[in-house]
């Protein structure tokens, strides 16, 4: 059992080997075996408070190595292959041994102003009270709450929308202010956010998709209908 960096808990996970690369469906029994092992930690999980639950594939490679370098039939073609765990707590290393097999190959020189970080979305709630009244009252769009289980304000998506590589859908709004991850899973403010993506961007409500793609979210108004 574990904390997220947003504070909420997280039981899990298991590994079972699989056959199936498309099988991202969770079980009951593996559900048990969570609520079993980690009732051994934690008394009275209160599992009640989950809202959902997820499956991933690792990618397993059979001698458990990560496979990282350049294709011998596709030269110029980076590998990162058999990332397992704990593939994300390699990623920075990775990322460095990839960074330096291309500038081996190109004579590449690092870049002396790159910036390296960049500016997160401003949350009000990390805010004292006096400064987050000051940002309301300079940005009125920073008092009105969008996603209410989150506490995500409109403020916040203008942001996720207006930064460079902005958000163009509503998992993009989700993935970058966690608008839509709480209790009602985007039941409230869906509509709302799409109104802001039609607004801002200019969308028409029929092009506006959950995930890119397909995903689109409404054919049309009621009346086009009748
Ligand atoms: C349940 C579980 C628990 C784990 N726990 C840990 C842990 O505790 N510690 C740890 O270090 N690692 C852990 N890992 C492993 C870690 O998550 C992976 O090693 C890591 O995410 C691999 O990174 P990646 O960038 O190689 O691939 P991914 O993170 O899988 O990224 C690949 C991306 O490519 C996208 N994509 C796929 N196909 C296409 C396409 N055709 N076009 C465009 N995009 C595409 C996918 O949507 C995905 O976003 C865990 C994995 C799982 C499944």
């Amino acid at each position: 059992m574990s904390p997220t960096v947003h504070g909420n808990l997280i039981v899990g996970p298991t590994a079972i080997d699989i056959e199936d690369r498309e099988a991202t469906a969770t079980t009951r029994e593996g559900l048990d075996e969570l609520i079993g092992k980690g009732g051994m930690n934690v008394k009275d999980l209160p599992m009640r408070q989950v809202i959902t639950s997820f499956a991933g594939l690792r990618a397993h490679e059979e001698g458990h190595e990560f496979i990282i370098k350049e294709l011998e039939d596709a030269p110029g073609f980076i590998d990162c292959a058999g990332i397992e765990s704990p593939g994300l707590t390699s990623c920075p290393a990775i990322g460095k041994m990839v960074a330096g097999i291309l500038a081996d190959k190109m004579g590449l020189e690092p870049n002396p102003d790159f910036e390296g970080t960049r500016k997160g979305i401003l949350d009000p709630d990390e805010l004292s009270k006096e400064d987050r009244i000051r940002l309301i009252k300079e940005k009125p769009a920073y008092g009105n709450i969008i996603c209410r289980c989150e506490m995500v304000t409109e403020g916040e998506i203008l942001d996720a929308i207006h930064r460079p590589l902005g958000a163009r859908s509503l998992d993009g709004i989700k993935r970058r202010t966690r608008a839509g991850m709480g209790r009602c899973q985007a039941g409230f403010c869906s509509p709302r956010s799409m109104d802001i993506l039609h607004r801002e961007l200019g969308l028409p409500m029929e092009e506006i998709t959950k995930t890119g793609g397909k995903s689109k979210l409404v054919v049309g108004t009621n009346k086009d209908r009748i």
